[in-house]
């Protein structure tokens, strides 16, 4: 068992890996089928995008189980497979990543909102605590509670993973930036996710997705005004995607991040990867970096 926390309390810098879902797409995924049903149907293809960032140079693997709820999941009518679902997403990466790398599996937001009455907390904490125990069987280390939004969701999850299982908890918000600074879809700012999610016992905290590397660097900032020590993942987007000739194309390219990366550890964070439009090169990028400064030569 790995636990990512310690290995930061050593001052050591940790690669995460890139995006899956972009990933997914690439490998032939249509839009309005279900991702995580690949993880039955298409294993090699996802094993494949597993072993990419393994071999690109990833410390901590994470599982196509973005959407693995059964909120989610009932949309395609696959709830009754939730837990084979979860648990292969975790057998997928551990095979990929072998006993010496990390497994996080990822959780992402259901879609409901506890604050217009959509679903009660025990229906969310029952959701979140299926997909902990099924990714703990599968061989995870670790889960990344990522995307999220909203306080009183985030509170289900971190408290189903933590009471159900022994797996690290990792939990990272999405911010945009408005004239009234950064703030979450339900107007959470990076502070507010700070002091919440350590009280709530997540283990490590961060932001992930959004408008790119370079507005990480301030978010770490004020995350790190909040708490010097607790352990910072960042998992952006390759920046903002624009359409080129019918094309998805993102902004911000392996070489474009090179510069942002040292800015990042430099403000505090201790994991850093990527999220939608990030590919195997971005993560080469980032993991040279990140052994460079373990080895101190920047
Ligand atoms: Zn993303």
């Amino acid at each position: 068992m790995h636990k990512i926390s310690d290995i930061v309390s050593t001052g050591k810098l940790l690669t995460s890996d890139g995006a899956w879902g972009t990933y997914l797409f690439k490998k032939g995924l249509a839009i309005g089928n279900c991702p995580e049903e690949w993880n039955l149907t298409h294993y090699d293809d996802v094993f494949d995008i597993a072993k990419s960032y393994v071999v690109a140079g990833s410390d901590i693997i994470s599982t196509n189980s973005f959407g693995s709820n059964v909120f989610k999941l009932s949309q395609y009518n696959l709830q009754e497979k939730l837990s084979e679902i979860c648990q292969t997403a975790a057998e997928i990466s551990r095979k990929a990543a072998g006993k010496n790398k990390i497994v996080m599996a990822s959780i992402g937001p259901t879609g409901k909102f506890l604050i217009i009455g959509d679903v009660t907390s025990e229906d969310l904490y029952n959701s979140f605590k299926q997909q902990a125990i099924a990714f703990e069987k599968g061989g995870a280390d670790a889960v990344c509670i990522e995307t999220f939004y909203a306080l009183d969701e985030a509170e289900q999850a971190i408290r189903a993973v933590k009471e159900n299982t022994s797996l690290e908890v990792i939990c990272t918000f999405t911010f945009d930036k408005s004239e009234s600074g950064y703030k979450t879809l339900m107007g959470v700012t990076p502070q507010q996710m700070a002091e919440s999610l350590i009280a709530y016992g997540a283990d490590i905290i961060g932001a992930n997705c959004g408008s790119g590397f370079e507005v990480m660097v301030e978010i770490v900032s004020l995350i790190r005004e909040v708490s010097p020590q607790i352990p910072i993942m960042i998992q952006a987007n390759a920046g903002l995607p624009i359409f080129e000739n019918d094309k998805l194309v993102y902004s911000e390219t392996p070489e474009k991040i090179k510069v942002i990366i040292p800015n990042l550890i430099e403000a505090g964070a201790n994991i850093i990867g990527g999220c939608c439009g990030t590919t195997p090169e971005h993560i080469k990028v980032i993991s040279k970096i990140v052994s460079d400064y373990n080895n101190r030569k920047i």
